[in-house]
Formats: structure tokens, C-alpha cells, sequence
């Protein structure tokens, strides 16, 4: 089979004959593989904050008659520095009890006006007063975790608010499609090129780093997102213009609604 890695192995039987088993390694590898790149990544993303941090307190322990001006400029570069590592970590967190057997999920009934309201306000504390931000709520309740939903449509939220300058407009919804529910989040923001969608869901992925780190961001917001998703049997749909704007459709299922 072209592209596929299988394992053939022979046993002998009994009465000479032989037992040929064959064994499909392809996904094992991909996924060994992709478990390295992600402790890869984790380290490097580690690594830099730590860096920082060390640098300036060997300068404390090489000084120790800095002036105050300087030391608190210092303490203030390192305590953002811990900070970033904290949310690395939260996030990382996250992410490995998402996919974890171990936590199944606990559906209960989600007030999803409240929910939206709060993820509105959240996203309107981030922005703090740089954006108009609309909301609104035309569908029902659905069965979920309100934990999860909330962490997954805030991280879409505040992706808008982070990728759109000053000035823009960002709108969430609430909708029953023609066959499902969904919460949509529409920025005319910085938009991204069609080369990267498909892959913006994978842990670490940004198309500009820099952007990313200078307004906190982890890179790993948007595979949160897939995973609460998946995990009610929903999914992530990202439609955008480079330039003009971005729509995030996060969709579930009608099986999600209340019995
Ligand atoms: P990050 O912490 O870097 O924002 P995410 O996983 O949330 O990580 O998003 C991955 C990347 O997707 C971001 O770095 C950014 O390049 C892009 N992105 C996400 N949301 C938007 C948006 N609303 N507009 C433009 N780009 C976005």
C-alpha cells in the first residue's frame, strides 16, 4: 500500500504452517511524531521566558547596588516573563485534559445567553474600549460542559479582539443553522491568507509570531478550541480575506439540544 508503513511479521504454527500478520504503523508513527514536535515546541516556548528571567538575575546577583529605577524595570520584565510561562503551562494543562480518557465530558444545561453575555464582556475588558463589540442570542440551550464552551468561544472572542487594530468591529452570535447551532465571531480584523487556515488549529501554529506574543498569546488557543469541539461532536469552520476581516463558526450538533 503506497505511503503506508506496514509491519509484516510471520509465526510459526503449528504443523509447519505459518501465521503471517500484517500491522499498519502509519498512524503510530504520525502520531509519535507529532508528540515529539509538541515537546519540541513546549521547551522552546518555555525556554525563552526562562532565559530572560535568569539573564536578569544573574545582573541582580552581579549588581547588587542597581538603582531602584532599574531593579523595578527589572522585576516588572520578569514578572511578565513567569507570566507568559504560567499561561504556556495553564494552557498546556488544558489541552492534555481535554484529550485525556480520564476527564470525559460532563454534560449539564448551558445557559448559552448568559454564557455569551459573559464571553462579550470578557472580550470587552480585553479590549477596553478599542472595538465595538456586539453580541446576540437567537438560539436555544444546549446540553454541554458551560466550562469548556466558555473557554472555547472566549478564546474566539479574544482572538478577535487581538487580531483586529483599534477602531474595528467585532460581532458573536448565537444562531440555529439549517442543521445545527452555532456561535460565530465576525472581526474585520488583520484576516489571515488561505495558505495557514488549514492549519491554525495545530498546537504552536501562528502566522506571525510576534503578534501573537506582543498581545499574550500562547499559540495554543485555537487547538483548545477544536478540542472542546470535537469533544461535543462539533467543529471549527474559519472562512477570511486578508485585509478585511475573519469569521470563526464554532458548530454543534442538533444532538446537543436539551431532551
Ligand atoms: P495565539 O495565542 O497565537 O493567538 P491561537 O491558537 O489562538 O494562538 O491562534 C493561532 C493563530 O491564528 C494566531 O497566532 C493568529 O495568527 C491566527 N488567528 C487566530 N484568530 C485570528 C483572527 N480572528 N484574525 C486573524 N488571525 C487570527
Amino acid at each position: 500500500i503506497r505511503g503506508r508503513k506496514l509491519i509484516v511479521q510471520i509465526i510459526p504454527f503449528e504443523n509447519r504452517r505459518q501465521i503471517l500478520v500484517t500491522h499498519d504503523a502509519t498512524d503510530t508513527d504520525r502520531i509519535e511524531a507529532m508528540r515529539r514536535d509538541f515537546i519540541a515546541n513546549a521547551s522552546h516556548e518555555l525556554r525563552t521566558p526562562l532565559t530572560v528571567i535568569v539573564g536578569f538575575l544573574e545582573i541582580a546577583l552581579a549588581d547588587p547596588g542597581l538603582d531602584e529605577k532599574t531593579r523595578t524595570a527589572h522585576l516588572m520584565l520578569m514578572t511578565e516573563q513567569a507570566q507568559r510561562m504560567q499561561r504556556l503551562i495553564e494552557d498546556m494543562l488544558t489541552l492534555s485534559r481535554l484529550e485525556s480518557d480520564e476527564y470525559p465530558l460532563k454534560r449539564e444545561r448551558v445557559d448559552v445567553r448568559a454564557l455569551v453575555a459573559q464571553v462579550a464582556n470578557d472580550a470587552r475588558a480585553l479590549s477596553n474600549g478599542r472595538h465595538e463589540i456586539d453580541f446576540a442570542v437567537d438560539g436555544p440551550d444546549v446540553m454541554g460542559s458551560s466550562e469548556e464552551l466558555r473557554s472555547a468561544f472566549g478564546n474566539l472572542a479574544s482572538n478577535a479582539v487581538r487580531y483586529t487594530p483599534a477602531g474595528g468591529r467585532i460581532e458573536l452570535r448565537w444562531l440555529r443553522g439549517p442543521n445545527d447551532l452555532r456561535f460565530e465571531v465576525i472581526d474585520n480584523g488583520i484576516g489571515i491568507d488561505e495558505q495557514h487556515i488549514s492549519r491554525l488549529t495545530e498546537r504552536f501554529y501562528r502566522v506571525d509570531k510576534s503578534r501573537s506574543r506582543e498581545t499574550q498569546g500562547t499559540g495554543l488557543g485555537l487547538a483548545i478550541v477544536k478540542h472542546v469541539l470535537l469533544r461535543h461532536g462539533g467543529k471549527l469552520a474559519i472562512r477570511s480575506t486578508p485585509g478585511k476581516g475573519s469569521v470563526f463558526t464554532a458548530t454543534l450538533p442538533n444532538t446537543s439540544l436539551p431532551g
